[in-house]
């Protein structure tokens, strides 16, 4: 099985051609120079080739809320948006805390076979916050956890969140902080702010979040360990990790293509497809995460897509889930954000989407150059298409898209896993 890409631009610096046999990169050429018997041949000429994008933050729901989405739709969706890896979320039902259910996650996954799905463990038992879960038997599984969190919620007590950080050492794990004081935001529905109060809902404090991320950067640098900042959503959050940085800590920080391009004035609308854990912040919050994003203060982009099913989501805002779906439409969001705005160019986005998520997911097939003898993950991007977002067109099981009716610009045509089209013009190859 061989496969000719001609004259397409890696990563938006300069033309080639590309041959692709059973995973592998064979060759690459200048464009429009290579000859290949027996390929088949794609003309990607005004295509830009990036790495597989890699999503260091997905809630696949299996096992558990199989209404939500599966493993097998979470990884259709996942293809169409580009990426050939996700780090599946422990928030399921049961809870990824042992090694037998992140061995179950890590087999649905290959069995799929659409992407590589790599299961988060919980830090703690049942996600309860109470007493550390089985770490390093999940580290020493077959699904070689290094990532871990209690995603969706707060690991909120300082000693159990020191020792977790401690523990990990032991096998170069990093613990995932999804930083949320939980007194703080009790009951709290959207961003706190002047908003909040006309609309009547509940406010969420950007110092809920930054208390916590200023803790855990002093415990990670204390026990010298290392921390991932889930989803920052705030500029004072873009301030602790700079200041972090500074200091040399082991910190590094996501932002969400929601938090990049939507805020607080969505909530406006009572629409519960905005209503989103953290909340969509400020007009400047997103102006500080585009920046931090481009400066590298905030290393990468993760979807933090959160499927639900129509009933969690219709009714009464304060009734509704938190959380929106992201995977088949973070490429273009980010691109938006970020490029059409000139504030990066597409080998900063191979970057914040592919190489960075997967140095700290320690994954040795993604991520890597595009280079000969580097295993085929690709993900093939027009960057003049536009496009009207439709929720309904979705492989995801649920609808719950933010961006429902948005016009972006550019989009995902084609993504290779492993050296396999995963999505042909558009097309998931189920
Ligand atoms: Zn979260």
């Amino acid at each position: 099985m061989k496969i000719l890409l001609k004259n397409g631009s890696l990563k938006g610096e300069k033309n080639v051609d590309l041959v692709i046999e059973n995973d592998k990169i064979k060759k690459i050429g200048p464009a429009n120079s290579l000859i290949e018997e027996n390929a088949e041949v794609i003309d990607l000429s005004g295509l830009i080739i990036l790495p597989g994008l890699v999503d260091l933050h997905t809630h696949l729901r299996e096992p558990g809320r199989e209404d939500a989405e599966t493993i097998a739709t979470g990884s259709a969706a996942a293809a169409r948006g580009g990426f050939t890896a996700v780090h599946a979320m422990a928030n399921t039902l049961p809870v990824a805390d042992t090694a037998g259910v992140v061995e179950q996650v890590w087999n649905l996954g290959k069995n799929v076979g659409l992407v590589d799905v790599y299961p988060i463990g919980a830090v703690t038992v049942g996600l309860k916050g109470e007493k550390l879960a089985e770490l390093s038997a999940m580290a020493d599984s077959n699904a070689r956890v290094r990532i871990f969190s209690d995603d969706g919620f707060c690991v909120s007590d300082p000693v159990l969140m020191r020792r977790a950080l401690e523990y990990v050492k032991a096998f170069d794990g990093v613990i995932a902080q999804h930083a949320q004081d939980p007194r703080l935001t009790e009951n709290a529905q959207m961003n706190e702010s002047e908003l909040s109060g006309k609309l009547g809902l509940i406010g969420w404090p950007a110092i809920a979040e930054e208390a916590i991320v200023a803790r855990d950067v002093l415990l990670t640098e204390h026990v010298k360990s290392k921390l991932h900042i889930c989803h920052a959503s705030t500029a004072g959050t873009v301030e602790i990790l700079r200041w972090a940085k500074d200091k040399k800590v082991n910190v590094t920080a996501e932002v969400t293509p929601h938090h990049l391009f939507l805020n607080q004035t969505s909530c406006e609308s009572y629409n519960a497809n905005f209503k989103v854990n953290p909340p969509l912040r400020t007009s400047k919050d997103v102006e500080e995460l585009r920046k931090a994003l481009a400066q590298g203060i905030i290393d990468v982009v993760a979807t933090d897509h959160a499927p639900h099913p129509i009933e969690d989501k219709e009714g009464e805002w304060q009734s509704a889930a938190f959380g929106m779906t992201g995977l088949e439409t973070a490429l273009s969001v980010v691109a938006t954000a970020m490029i059409d705005t000139k504030l990066m160019n597409w080998a900063d986005i191979a970057r914040v989407m592919s190489e960075r998520p997967a140095e700290i997911g320690q994954l040795a097939d993604h991520g890597r150059p595009i280079a000969e003898n580097e295993i085929a993950n690709l993900c093939i991007v027009d960057p003049e298409m536009t496009w009207k977002v439709d929720a309904q067109d979705t492989h995801s099981l649920s609808t719950n898209n933010p961006f429902h009716e948005m016009t972006l610009k550019s989009k995902v045509i084609h993504t290779i896993f492993r050296g396999k089209f995963t999505m042909k013009s558009g097309q998931v190859q189920k």
